[in-house]
């Protein structure tokens, strides 16, 4: 098969060789009956890993977040999320569809956060007009950005005043962690849940995590069962998730900075048509003028170089790629923006 260098996604993995020997050989039960010792393991893993009390496996990022707004909402509540925000804008409106959950969006600020003076006044007051304001969502990293630390402290505080729980959409959360050079607990412990992919980043094949209180995960476990995610020989899928959370974090730190390199790279060119965002996980967003950035992606497309063309072209890295993509792809932009 030919080599293709691709930054659409960290989703795009394959899973290596040492972890499709831990798949192979994982012991497996029926996941419904909780008789799944590897599934178990794993959910014991990452309750520990976040400094949660419990977790629940699920085949992806967006039933981790649906299970999370059911768990924390009912009919008729509402969760403040931003206009970006994965769990309102790409997860089909889950939360509405199956919930009955409104979603109230407010703009993300530059850095990823959502103002908290904002937030406040989205909250609506206790009166039959109004959705009942139940939840506040923050997703980290938010555009390859980790939010500050400082204000994830205040969002828990201003939570505790006002009454609203807290969900973190941390699918790129071990991102964020490496990046402010913090144990991810240091994050996720101003969160009463959070959802953590293992298919981006950590390179599983499949699966997220919904980390929690005990009470909150069993009511999701329920809620699970209901969407069809409960799955029975799951351990051959929990293994490559154990395998990531104890082989795929650090090395994270190569991501980055082979994001870097793009957005360092791209800036020395100084090129007319062609702006590089800094990176500060595993993304860079570049932006062009006067070109037809279709055409550009199918003249990468030609060298096996994929990207996604778009207003802003997101690239990410991940643990297929390699320096010397790096090159090849820096090479043949040049080659087609001229
Ligand atoms: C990918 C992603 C999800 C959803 O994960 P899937 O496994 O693709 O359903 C949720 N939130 C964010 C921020 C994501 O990037």
């Amino acid at each position: 098969m030919e080599r293709i260098i691709d930054f659409r996604s960290d989703t795009v993995t394959q899973p290596t060789n040492h972890m499709r020997s831990a798949m192979a050989i994982a012991v497996v039960g029926d996941d419904v009956y909780g008789e799944d010792p590897t599934v178990n393991e794993l959910e014991v893993l990452a309750a520990r890993v976040s400094g949660k009390e419990s977790s629940i496996f699920v085949p992806s990022g967006t039933q981790s977040n649906l299970l999370a707004l059911l768990v924390h909402c009912e009919r008729g509540d509402e969760y403040i999320v931003g206009q970006q925000g994965h769990t309102y804008k790409y997860e089909g409106g889950g939360a509405a569809v199956l919930g009955s959950i409104q979603p109230q969006p407010l703009d993300y600020e530059h850095d990823g956060t959502l103002k908290l003076e904002n937030v406040a006044a989205a909250i609506k007051p206790d009166d039959p007009h109004f959705a009942r304001t139940k939840l506040l969502c923050l997703e980290n990293t938010q555009a390859g950005q980790p939010l500050p630390i400082d204000y994830l402290k205040n969002a828990r505080d201003f939570c505790n005043n006002t009454g609203l729980s807290l969900h973190l959409d941390g699918a790129r959360l071990f991102n964020a962690s490496i990046a402010l050079n913090s144990d991810v607990r240091t994050i996720t412990q101003y969160f009463d849940t959070v959802s953590i992919c293992l298919s981006k980043g950590l390179g599983a094949p499949v699966g997220s995590v919904l980390c929690g209180p005990q009470d909150l995960i069993r009511k999701a476990r329920r809620w699970r069962k209901m969407l069809g995610g409960g799955m029975r020989q799951a351990g051959i899928l929990a293994a490559a998730g154990i395998y990531a959370l104890k082989n795929h974090i650090d090395r994270l730190r190569e991501d980055h900075a082979r994001a870097t390199a793009i957005s360092e790279r791209i800036q020395a060119l100084n090129h007319p048509k062609v702006i590089a965002s800094k990176a500060q996980t595993n993304m860079v967003f570049l932006s062009f003028k006067e070109v037809d950035v279709s055409e550009i992606a199918n003249q990468l497309k030609d060298k096996n170089i994929l990207i996604t063309p778009g207003k802003s072209v997101r690239l990410v890295t991940h643990l297929d790629l390699r320096d010397a993509d790096i090159d090849a792809f820096v090479t043949e932009l040049t080659a087609a923006l001229s």
